[in-house]
C-alpha cells in the first residue's frame, strides 16, 4: 500500500472523468496518475509510459503469472491493469495515487486494499452523455449504443462507490472543487492518524 491514499475513479464513456483527472493533477501535485498497462493498440495523440505502458497480450499474461498486476479486466477485447509498480511508486513518492479504472477493476482493488476510496463521475443523464458521445464523435453508432448500454450496468455499481461527483457541462472547476472536498475529508478521517493520543501527550508509543 501506499502511504498516501488512494482515489479510484470511474464513470461512463463521456462522464468527463479523463479531463477531470487532468485538471486536478494540474492543481495538486500531492497527487499522481496511476499509469496502466494494456493490450489495445496505441491511439493518436497517445505516448507510451505516460497514458498506458502498451504491451502485448502474450506480454500481459506474464505479467498476471509473476504477481505484477493488482488487479485487471478485459474492456472491448484488450486487457487493462493496473501494475503494482504503480503503488511502489506512489508510495516512494509520498503521493496520494488516482487510478483511473473501470467498475470491475475498481471493486477487485477495493476487496484488495479496503482504505481504497471509489469515486463514480457521471454525467447529470443519459440524455446529455449521449449528446457528448456524439460531439466526441468517436463512435460508430453500434459502439456508441454499447457505451450508452454499459452506462445502465456501470451505474449498477454506485451503491458499492464511496463518492459520487456529477460533471455537468461547463462545469469541471465545480467537480475538480468536488473532487478536492473528498481528498480532504478523507485526509481528516480519524484513523489517518491513530497515535494522535500519544503524540498529543509526546508519548512514542500508544
Ligand atoms: P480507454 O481505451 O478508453 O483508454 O479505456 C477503456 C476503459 O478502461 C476505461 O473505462 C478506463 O477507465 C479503463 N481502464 C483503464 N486502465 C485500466 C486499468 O488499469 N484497469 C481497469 N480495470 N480498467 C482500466
Amino acid at each position: 500500500m501506499t502511504g498516501g491514499l488512494v482515489f479510484i475513479i470511474s464513470g461512463p464513456a463521456g462522464s468527463g472523468k479523463g479531463t477531470l483527472v487532468s485538471e486536478v493533477l494540474a492543481r495538486d501535485d500531492r497527487l499522481m496518475c496511476a499509469v496502466s498497462a494494456t493490450s489495445r493498440p496505441i491511439l493518436k495523440g497517445e505516448t507510451d509510459g505516460v497514458n498506458y505502458h502498451y504491451i502485448t497480450r502474450a506480454q500481459f499474461e506474464e505479467k498476471i503469472a509473476h504477481g505484477e498486476v493488482l488487479e485487471y479486466t478485459e474492456y472491448c477485447g484488450n486487457y487493462y491493469g493496473t501494475l503494482k509498480s504503480e503503488f511502489e511508486r506512489a508510495g516512494a513518492l509520498g503521493k496520494h495515487l488516482i487510478l483511473e479504472i473501470e467498475v470491475d477493476g475498481a471493486t477487485q482493488i477495493k476487496k484488495k486494499y479496503p482504505g481504497a476510496i471509489l469515486v463514480m463521475v457521471t454525467p447529470p443523464n443519459a440524455a446529455e452523455q449521449k449528446k457528448r458521445l456524439i460531439e466526441r464523435g468517436r463512435d460508430t453508432e453500434e459502439s456508441m449504443q454499447r457505451r450508452l448500454t454499459r452506462a445502465e450496468a456501470e451505474l449498477d455499481f454506485l451503491p458499492s462507490y464511496d463518492y459520487r461527483i456529477c460533471n455537468a457541462s461547463g462545469g469541471l472547476d465545480r467537480a475538480a472543487d468536488d473532487f478536492f472536498a473528498i481528498v480532504r475529508a478523507e485526509e481528516l478521517r480519524t484513523c489517518r492518524a491513530p497515535d494522535f493520543k500519544a503524540e498529543y501527550f509526546g508519548k512514542t508509543t500508544r
